[in-house]
């Protein structure tokens, strides 16, 4: 039995990925709160959104002032702040034993019919419920980077996952105006189980001298239609996100999942995409 009036959203987390489903709740018109294990954490989070807002606004894509979506998020190191909330989404970490730790503070903290769900790229749900006396309240609700801006929502369906904890989790990312589709929770899910493949083939014709990286990026990106060619896209993502889902992937599918070589050496040099300035390209003032 999961509840069905949502007025309150936790989020655990206030990285890249749980700021930006804050920002989207409080933009839907949720009351949030949002977590992280350090006050600093918490004031970047609330940096992020604030710039994410003010690019929005300057777009004309808010239809409230920021400081009214702003002003619906509370932001808290304190976990007993997630007691009163109707649902709660974990986006701390890619780290299973973190995870099972978070999921099992919630069932502590939260009414057991508060529907709980994972922002996981590549985990197991069925792992991360496993301990929990309530598994079937757990659901992946996979938001993508940047989550303001992306459309997509993944919907991930683990083995004790409820029918009720679905619908839900299809109807609140519909209420903040994404769009859902329904995976199995089977290793990467949709998304990441082809992307990760894709990209590290991208990665692997670079360094065997298959093309120029723009040569491979713009081949892909006006030769199938996707917007962003392979090289790109995983500096946008980060290269050492990147490699983490790809050897969890290795881990569970075996060989074809295999890392390439050149996005272990570039993460081992600090050279992880966008976010340190350089990746495969160069980027100022990131
Ligand atoms: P991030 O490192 O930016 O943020 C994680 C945050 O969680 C950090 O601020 C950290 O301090 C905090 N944290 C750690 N333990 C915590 C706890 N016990 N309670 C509260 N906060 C805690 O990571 P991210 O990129 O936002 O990723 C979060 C999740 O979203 C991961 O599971 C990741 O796989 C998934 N995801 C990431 C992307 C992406 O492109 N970054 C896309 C889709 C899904």
């Amino acid at each position: 039995m999961v509840r069905d009036q949502i007025d309150r959203i936790g989020v655990v987390g206030a990285g890249t990925m749980g700021s930006g489903i804050a920002q989207v709740a409080a933009t839907g018109g949720y009351d949030v709160r949002m977590r992280d294990v350090e006050e600093e954490f918490v004031e970047s989070g609330f940096e992020s959104i604030r710039e994410s807002l003010e690019r929005l606004e300057n777009r004309d894509d808010l239809e409230e002032d920021p400081e009214t979506i702003r002003g619906r998020i509370e932001g808290t190191t304190d976990l007993e702040a997630f007691a009163d909330c109707d649902l709660v989404v974990e986006a701390v970490l890619e780290d299973l034993d973190v995870k099972r730790e978070v999921f099992a503070d919630l069932e502590r903290v939260c009414d057991d019919d508060v529907p709980l769900a994972t922002n996981t790229s590549t985990l197991s749900i069925t792992s991360i419920a496993a301990d929990l006396e309530h598994p079937e309240r757990v659901i992946g609700l996979h938001f993508m980077n940047p989550v303001p801006i992306m459309e997509g929502v993944e919907v991930v369906v683990g083995e004790k996952t409820s029918d009720e904890a679905t619908d839900l989790a299809h109807r609140i990312a519909e209420d903040l105006e994404k769009t859902t589709w329904e995976a199995d929770d089977k290793p990467g899910f949709v998304t990441n189980r082809i992307l990760m493949p894709w990209i590290n083939e991208g990665i692997r014709a670079f360094d065997e001298g298959v093309a120029a990286k723009g040569d491979i990026d713009r081949g892909m990106e006006l030769g199938t239609n996707v917007p962003m060619g392979p090289l790109r896209l995983a500096d946008h993502i980060g290269l050492d996100v990147c490699l983490h889902a790809s050897e969890t992937l290795h881990e569970e599918l075996g060989d074809r999942y295999q890392p390439a070589y050149l996005l272990k050496r570039k993460v081992e040099a600090g050279d992880l995409g966008k976010k340190t300035g350089k990746g495969f390209y160069e980027y100022e003032d990131e």
